[in-house]
């Protein structure tokens, strides 16, 4: 990405960064804060690239020197990314980060380390942070970025820079996916909702798998609409064998969840428009028809659930047969 194109969406965010650059006046911490993370770390890695750049034009990198093409590669070590381990960003996580600053530095005096998900911070690593921000020393910028700013800390939020970003026009970026990729703008969108980065999205796109587990969740709808006491029948001959491991069947749930969360939207207002299975009209409204607010509540929350204990490392066949359960009672 070019500050010329951030421009386009991150007007005032593009501005307040190009300035602080072309006028050395860049701050040790800011917290970039927006509803797309993806955009966000290619922000913080564009911000990194201008201020590495041996011969930026203004503030826009060259895109060609050593430090462009070592930024380009994730090659350089004055250039550090933290993500969580699990669930959080440990202290230890940040004790190394620091310990790292502290040791390289070799190849200039700028250094800069990006914190993904920065809301996951446990309140120890949180704190190790702080205490670094008391004296960062020179040429150290870290930039936090998080779609869940409330969460930070409130020391840590006064102690660095926010950048808002606008929100992402997700259907924009469905329709130019399913143009670059042939496919539908149905599937685009859901590819991007349950696997947030693009080029995860795009991956899952170009294989077989996900065109076939939407189909599937498709058909764990009609089944569940149709004939709801061959639940766990269905999903002994066909959904346990496509959705095999932990990951793959929260990628299933995750699609079912968005259904339901869609079909309770289109249930309290029914000229909604649902923007997810869109060509489902018909089975949406079947759906519907038998299914209080309640009813389709305790669904969401069923899924929920299950998602949960797929993440406690409960055994996924047992995961779904507890949620077939749940759903046949609900
Ligand atoms: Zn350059």
């Amino acid at each position: 990405m070019r500050f010329q194109e951030l421009s386009e969406s991150q007007t005032v965010v593009s501005r307040i960064i190009q300035n602080s650059i072309v006028s050395n006046k860049v701050g040790h911490a800011y917290i970039f804060s927006g509803d797309y993370e993806p955009y966000l770390l290619d922000t913080a890695t564009l911000f990194a690239k201008a201020l590495f750049c041996e011969s930026p034009d203004g503030a826009e990198p060259c895109g060609v020197c050593r430090n462009c093409r070592r930024m380009d590669s994730k090659n350089i070590v004055d250039y550090i990314e933290v993500e969580p381990d699990g669930a959080s960003i440990k202290k230890e996580q940040i004790q190394q980060l620091l310990s790292d600053l502290s040791l390289r530095g070799a190849e200039g005096d700028r250094q800069v380390y990006v914190i993904h998900q920065a809301h996951k911070m446990t309140t120890q690593a949180a704190n190790s942070l702080l205490k670094f921000f008391e004296e960062p020393g020179v040429g150290k910028l870290a930039i936090l970025v998080t779609t869940q700013p409330q969460l930070l800390l409130p020391t840590i939020r006064s102690r660095a820079q926010q950048l808002a970003f606008r929100p992402i026009d997700r259907a924009q970026l469905a329709q130019t996916m399913s143009e670059e990729l042939s496919c539908t703008y149905d599937l685009a969108y859901l590819a991007l909702t349950v696997y947030p980065k693009w080029d995860d999205a795009k991956e899952a796109l170009e294989q077989e798998w996900f065109v076939q587990a939407y189909g599937l969740v498709v058909q764990l709808i009609e089944v569940l609409t149709k004939r709801p006491q061959e639940l766990l029948l269905f999903a002994q001959e066909k959904w346990l064998g496509h959705f095999k491991g932990r990951n793959e069947l929260r990628v299933g749930l995750e699609l079912f969840e968005h259904w339901l969360e869609e079909a309770l939207h289109l249930k309290v207002r029914d000229t909604y428009a649902p923007k997810l299975f869109k060509n489902e009209a018909a089975l949406y409204n079947a759906f519907i028809q038998n299914r209080s607010v309640t009813k389709l509540t305790h669904a969401i929350e069923s899924v929920h659930a299950a998602i949960r204990r797929l993440e406690a490392n409960v055994n996924p066949q047992l995961t779904f047969e507890r949620l077939s359960f749940d759903l046949q009672k609900g």
